[in-house]
């Protein structure tokens, strides 16, 4: 084993993770974050491993897929998890958690750790040959994020506007014709019709519908070229008809209006909202754009969001291990590799570690298929499209489908994961 010493930048949920799993593997880290030097608009806490925003990790059942995740990640040994139930409040399902005390536990852990030296610095530099974890989050100072584009020759993506993603299989097809405008494309789009009664409660309920409310620095931008749906339904009953939901370019039919759906993944099973970006709360997303008639049962894999994220091309740029195409030495682990949300960054400064020792030791030893939620992470992140990446939370979609009746396939699924899970845990763990 090279005993090199791995540097990891950022002591957010990524970072701690990919941390505490190196250090209890033998390697010697080295881990900097500017806190509480310099904060994030966002960070507070002078401990690391914060929750910027809500205090759950969702849910534990195994009926989700974000369960699902847990599970696998529990079964590898995941540090932070395990502080986060240590840490649980009564939530239901839910893995909520006492955000103070988790953020000590961890921070606790880290600070105790032989292996992990810590350095309270802003990082703005990377080094060529040090072999380096980026974890720096949607908030990577503004130094730092221009030392990265420097590296990979683009900018960083800096604002996320997410459409809502719906299941494949959710989507009645009766409701919707198959073409794509002006006769341009391999058929990827799915059409859904709108008549003008239709579309007259769609608009009205639209421009009602309630929104989130933006953080203060989240507002100096208003999102220009990329408005929100519902921003723009108010300025006027037609612009959604002269924008996203323009009913022309088709020969099957014409419709008063149209909302187009993309395909998201290769497989075809999920697909994205096209043009609607929205910051809608998301029972809101769910009640409103249920009334476009073919997604009235639609299942939403991914609701729609904006907010300030820095994040990297990952399938333009990083490999199947987290790294640079560029430098295999320069990993990308958390939000700003392009996974979405508390769990999924967690999860991913643990593939990381695991890629991380590999490298270190030489060896070939961890392959995640597709069968497993962990897989489906990495598989998306280089197989998703360069054109328009953005940041995906788990989900069903995202993994390898399986033969199963309906009521029994997430069952099915999960068996068949943890099962693969079993046996890469015995190399990880032994
Ligand atoms: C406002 C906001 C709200 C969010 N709310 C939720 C939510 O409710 N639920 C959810 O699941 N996800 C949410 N997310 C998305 C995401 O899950 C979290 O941001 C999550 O914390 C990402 O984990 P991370 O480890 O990638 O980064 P972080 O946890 O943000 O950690 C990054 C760390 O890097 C440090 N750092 C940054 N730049 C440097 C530098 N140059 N040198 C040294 N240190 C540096 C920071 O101080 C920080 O400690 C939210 C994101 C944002 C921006």
């Amino acid at each position: 084993m090279n005993n090199q010493t791995v540097k990891i930048v950022g002591a957010g949920l990524a970072g701690c993770e990919c941390a505490l799993q190196l250090a209890k593997h033998g390697i010697k880290v080295k881990l900097f974050d500017m806190k509480p030097q310099k904060m994030s608009p966002a960070h507070k806490n002078k401990n690391f491993c914060e929750l910027v925003c809500s205090n759950t990790l969702k849910s534990t059942s195994l009926e989700f897929a974000s369960g699902l995740l847990k599970a696998e990640m529990k079964e590898l040994g995941s540090e932070v998890l395990k502080s986060a139930e240590n840490c649980k409040v009564p939530a239901g399902d839910a893995l909520a958690v006492d955000r103070d005390k988790f953020a000590q536990e961890v921070t606790d852990k880290i600070l105790s750790n032989k292996n992990i030296e810590v350095v309270h610095d802003e990082v703005l530099t990377i080094g060529a040959n040090d072999i380096t974890v980026i974890a720096t989050g949607p908030l990577t100072s503004d130094g730092l994020a221009r030392e990265l584009e420097k590296h990979i020759g683009q900018r960083l993506y800096f604002y996320d506007a997410l459409a809502p993603i719906v299941d494949a299989q959710s989507i009645d097809k009766s409701k919707t014709f198959a073409e794509d405008r002006w006769g341009q494309g391999d058929g990827d789009y799915i059409n859904c019709p709108l008549t003008k009664e239709e579309y007259e409660i769609f608009w009205k309920e639209l421009t009602l519908a309630q929104r989130v409310e933006l953080k203060d620095f989240e507002k100096e931008k208003n999102f220009e070229g990329c408005l929100p749906v519902e921003v723009m339904a108010k300025r006027d009953f037609d612009a959604l008809r002269f924008g996203p939901m323009k009913p022309v370019g088709f020969k099957q039919q014409k419709p008063f209006a149209v909302l187009q759906l993309r395909k998201e993944n290769l497989e075809a099973s999920m697909y994205n909202l096209v043009g609607f970006q929205t910051n809608l709360t998301y029972p809101e997303q769910k009640r409103v754009f249920s009334l476009v008639p073919a997604l009235k049962n639609a299942k939403f894999l991914r609701y729609g969001a904006m907010h300030r994220n820095s994040y990297i091309n990952a399938p333009k740029f990083l490999d199947n291990k987290f790294r640079l195409k560029t430098n295999q030495n320069v990993y990308f682990a958390g939000q700003i590799s392009g996974v979405e949300g508390y769990v999924e960054s967690i999860a991913s400064g643990l593939l990381v570690a695991m890629f991380v020792f590999e490298q270190l030791s030489n060896k070939n030893l961890f392959k995640f298929s597709t069968n497993t939620a962990l897989g489906g992470l990495c598989n998306y992140l280089v197989s998703a499209s360069e054109h328009n990446f953005q940041p995906m939370h788990i989900n069903w979609g995202l993994m390898a489908p399986i033969e199963a009746p309906k009521n029994k396939k997430h069952e099915e699924m999960t068996k068949r994961s943890l099962n693969e899970l079993k046996e890469i845990s015995k190399l990880w763990n032994n």
